[in-house]
């Protein structure tokens, strides 16, 4: 009886007209539908919604050497021009918000109220600040240049949010791209590849190739590039890493994480707990900065549980595009079968599982749902405590001092993010003070803004996305610039 589902006609329709498959988006345009392709279908009902084009070698060659091309017109444009196109971008993603947000849904599975309110809106922040960017370059970054022709890599968690995070500060800084889309997701990809050309971005300043791992090894591994930025798992951040060793290439990893949610005794619990829903069921727990790891303190832990497992049951699961929904689809089976080994895994080795009474309703699902599914009594050592799982699953441990919560928290071979909740601010802040992440919240979480560089450390990846320090990831010290062209000359 809620709102209805959120109209997909537009969306349909533009599938539909391109029923034969979609191409890469090379030097400005779209290439034909020859080849190997692949298929794309919407996780939460199993029904096929478009084929794509896997880019071979040639494609790859084609769209670094389009790249290549339009480097020198785009770095001979003023930082103003620059920013008017990066301002034209964010404008007609606004244009468009609708159906990106609707075409979001279907590709990935995620709520239409998360696309609708936050990824969409994201992606135009995204390009509004870094035009900023694009007319400060200059004064603010003297004495450096733009490193060249980007390869950029994404993940299917965050789709077009990860495109803007990569595109946005790299055209900025006097860049062109060449993009990979993740096999889930490569929808609005595609989508923003229309869309530059229809505001008017110059040829090959953007290009996009599709496909999968071999896809983006042989984009990784192509001479042209100076730089690679990667967002997804470790372990292929660890073959990339390798792979670009020596090559020269400017390298940053935006890896997995398992980032610790501590909530201390004098905490607002009511609040905490809408924090635990925005940490681990937002996106699914599809998100590398998912506060997976709850770490609660002894005295106030029972009543906690308590409170998370009564709002857990009145958590929402179902059509994504149903705007009263609290979580949509995971991306894909496999992603099923991943999170339900790891949840068997944690029940074996005897830690408590708990997931609502209506749980068992969506197990014979055509979609692929998981429930939100709680854990206490966890070991710190245990792979539920240890190990990405990637999905709607928190791990619960408890503490009794301040300094077990730090010790717990940073006990763990990633360092992306941390929440922290207190209602003593001395407290909060020593806590953030002592934590290993790259970002900490306090009394909040997943909180994202352009002007805030994102990133992690050690096994969560290096460098930062957002904000001046992003910026610095496509740029390079003159003089090394000059070194370069030398060497090339
Ligand atoms: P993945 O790392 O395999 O994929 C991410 C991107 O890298 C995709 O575009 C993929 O096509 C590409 N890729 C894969 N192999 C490659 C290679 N050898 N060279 C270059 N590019 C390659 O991640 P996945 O298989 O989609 O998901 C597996 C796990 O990764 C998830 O369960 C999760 O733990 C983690 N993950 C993390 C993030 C994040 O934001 N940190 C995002 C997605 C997935």
């Amino acid at each position: 009886y809620g709102p209805a589902p959120e109209d997909d006609k537009d969306v349909r329709a533009w599938l539909a007209r391109h029923e034969k498959g979609f191409g890469h988006f090379i030097g400005g345009s779209f290439t034909k539908v020859t080849g190997e392709t692949f298929a794309v279908t919407n996780p939460a009902s199993g029904e096929a919604l478009a084929t794509v084009t896997i880019a071979g070698e040639s494609d790859v060659d084609n769209a670094v050497a389009a790249a290549g091309k339009a480097l020198k017109k785009w770095q001979a444009l003023t930082g103003n021009q620059r920013a008017r196109h990066l301002y034209a971008l964010a404008r007609h993603v606004q244009k468009h918000a609708r159906f990106l947000a609707v075409l979001e849904t279907l590709d990935n599975g995620k709520t239409i109220r998360e696309t609708r309110d936050i990824d969409v809106p994201l992606v135009a922040r995204h390009f509004y600040h870094h035009a900023g960017w694009a007319e400060l370059r200059d004064t603010s970054f003297p004495g450096y240049e733009p490193v060249g022709v980007c390869g950029q890599i994404i993940p299917w968690n965050f789709p077009l949010l990860m495109l803007a995070w990569k595109v946005a500060p790299a055209l900025a800084a006097g860049c062109t791209v060449v993009l990979k889309s993740a096999e889930h997701t490569p929808l609005t990809a595609i989508a923003f590849a229309g869309i530059c050309a229809e505001a008017g971005l110059p040829a090959g300043v953007f290009n996009l190739v599709n496909g999968a791992g071999e896809t983006g090894a042989l984009l990784a591994g192509h001479e042209g590039l100076a730089k690679l930025a990667f967002t997804g798992s470790t372990a292929v951040g660890r073959l990339l890493r390798r792979q670009t060793a020596g090559s020269g290439k400017k390298l940053s990893l935006e890896l997995g994480g398992k980032s610790p949610f501590i909530v201390f005794d004098n905490a607002d619990l009511d609040a905490a707990v809408e924090g635990v829903v925005d940490a681990i069921w937002f996106n699914q727990g599809e998100v590398c900065c998912a506060g997976s790891r709850a770490i609660v303190q002894e005295g106030i832990a029972e009543r906690f549980h308590d409170k998370l497992r009564a709002r857990m049951e009145k958590l929402r699961i179902g059509n994504p595009l149903d705007k009263s929904m609290d979580m949509g689809a995971v991306v894909a089976p496999v992603q099923i079968e991943q999170i339900t080994a790891k949840v068997k895994a944690g029940v074996d080795e005897g830690a408590e599982m708990w997931q609502p009474s209506w749980a068992h309703t969506i197990v014979n699902s055509d979609g692929c749902f998981f429930p939100p599914t709680l854990f206490t009594h966890v070991a710190p050592s245990s792979p539920l405590a240890q190990e990405e799982i990637f999905g709607p699953v928190l791990a619960s441990m408890t503490f009794r001092t301040p300094a077990e919560a730090i010790q717990l928290a940073n006990n763990s071979r990633y360092g992306l993010a941390a929440s922290v909740w207190s209602q003593n601010i001395d407290e909060a802040f020593d806590a953030a003070r002592s934590l290993k992440s790259g970002i900490v919240w306090i009394n909040s979480t997943n909180l994202f803004d352009a002007s805030a560089g994102f990133g992690g450390y050690r096994e969560s990846g290096f460098g930062r996305e957002g904000g001046r320090e992003g910026m610095l990831e496509y740029l390079v010290p003159a003089f090394e610039a000059k070194a370069k062209k030398l060497d090339e000359s």
